[in-house]
């Protein structure tokens, strides 16, 4: 099941190895703490969830949060920079846009394939000294004490077991299990939409320029790739969605040309497709005794604004602060998983969760919406956007995750 057999006592009992369990787990290893990593699906295998054919656009502070883990040069070696987005609204005028130069920076973000940023997490964290990756295995049972948090695990084919942590985190997605058995409810609605993946062949080279277009049915991403290539999010509506999914990959072509226009030449070479349903979920809670919810267990986005990933990968350098520093004070009272910890960073996440919640979900509705008085309002806010001084510095900000207190991690300040 893993390289190492598993012990009984952990510092941390980590629920998921996807992108953020993985990602959160090599942030731990520098602490010198005992880390299982508890993960249902082999990353080898076509299934992996997590690590799939989407690709992820990482904001800058999530390409900090690898440079201070010491990955980005593995990462960086297939991933290509975002220098220029590009917003539009179809059937209107004028576009949106920001422009890494005029944010005196080198690139507003970063694109990789999630299957071999997977490889790369999963390679590093077979080095990671103290973690401990059991796999396939899933939580079944959770039981909570004030000393210690009780998790069973139960292994594909044998015998399920016990193990303790001082602190138990839940990272196993937004359909969490374990946020459930930790007794955290959480607010699910569903948008009535799929986002349909896959890559293309612009005819115009993309030229490191990520597009976001609004359409009537839903937004469409077009994000840069290697060997210009473009990945493509096209959300669609809940009934549109099997029609669309069983086109050839001709009509599929033609049907995504239609959406998004010209500006990049025609379309072709379509690669492999899937779809994802698309649900706006935010847990009640984020902790409980001994616990905390992480990643898309604790909110799950629309992806239109490409910040799920990144939204977890704060939560996840959060954690490590608050880890670090009570590892640092060195009493019990603060020991990692006590309720102190646990409080503190509950309240340093609140506001970043929350802004990205009702930005993503706004975004989704005044662009979905066909009630003339918002119409105009979006039209507004368009040229607001580019003429209104500060408006475009503060939303790159925020596509780039630089707003707000940032924990040491998303600056790119290693915690040891
Ligand atoms: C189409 C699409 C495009 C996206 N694009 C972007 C983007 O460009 N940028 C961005 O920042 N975000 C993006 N996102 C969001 C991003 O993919 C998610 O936020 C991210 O995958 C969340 O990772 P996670 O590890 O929290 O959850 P998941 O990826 O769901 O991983 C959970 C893991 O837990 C495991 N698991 C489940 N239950 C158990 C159990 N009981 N025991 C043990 N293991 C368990 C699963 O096997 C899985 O490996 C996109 C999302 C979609 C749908």
């Amino acid at each position: 099941m893993s390289k190492r057999e598993p012990q009984q006592d952990y510092d941390v009992v980590i629920a998921g190895g996807g992108m953020i369990g993985t990602s959160l787990a090599l942030a731990l290893a520098p602490l010198g703490l005992q880390v299982a990593v508890v993960e249902a699906v082999s990353a080898s295998t076509q299934t992996q969830p997590s690590f799939d054919d989407r690709s992820t656009a990482l904001s800058r502070s999530s390409q900090r949060l690898f440079e201070a883990l010491g990955l980005w040069t593995e990462i960086a070696a297939a991933a290509t920079p975002i220098r220029k987005i590009h917003v539009s609204d179809k059937g209107r005028f004028g576009f949106a846009h920001i422009d890494a130069r005029e944010q005196r920076v080198e690139a507003l973000g970063y694109v990789v394939i999630n299957r071999v940023l997977g490889t790369v997490l999963r390679d590093a964290l077979d080095r990671a000294p103290g973690v401990h990756l059991l796999c396939p295995a899933r939580i079944t049972d959770v039981r909570l004490a004030p000393e210690r948090a009780v998790a069973v695990v139960d292994p594909d084919g044998s015998t399920p077991f016990e193990i303790n942590g001082r602190l138990l985190v839940a990272a196993d997605g937004a359909n969490s299990n374990v946020r459930q058995l930790l007794g955290i409810t959480a607010q699910q609605s569903a948008y009535g939409q799929r986002a349909v993946i896959g890559n293309l062949q612009p005819g115009i080279a993309i030229d490191n320029i990520a597009y976001e277009r609004f359409t009537p049915a839903g937004p469409l991403a077009l994000l840069p790739m290697t060997d210009d290539r473009a990945a493509f999010v096209w959300t669609v509506s809940e009934t549109d969605a099997e029609r669309v999914l069983a086109l050839d990959d001709h009509a599929f072509l033609q049907a995504l040309q239609t959406a998004f226009g010209y500006r990049l030449g025609a379309f072709s070479k379509i690669g492999k497709r899937a779809a994802y349903p698309l649900t706006l979920s935010k847990a009640l809670r984020l902790t409980a005794t001994r616990s905390v919810v992480i990643g898309n267990a604790a909110h799950g986005l629309h992806p239109v604004a490409a910040q799920g990933f990144n939204l977890g990968l704060r939560d996840v350098a959060t954690l490590c602060d608050c880890v670090s520093d009570a590892l640092e004070s060195g009493t019990d009272a603060t020991d990692i998983g006590a309720a102190q910890m646990l409080d503190r960073y509950a309240e340093w996440r609140r506001s970043d969760q929350k802004k990205l919640v009702q930005f993503t979900d706004g975004l989704v509705r005044l662009f979905g919406t066909q009630s003339r008085p918002l119409r105009r309002l979006r039209n507004l806010g368009m040229l607001g956007f580019d003429f209104i001084p500060g408006v475009r510095d503060e939303f790159a900000r925020q596509t780039m995750g630089l707003a707000g207190r940032l924990p040491r991690l998303s600056r790119g300040v290693p915690l040891r």
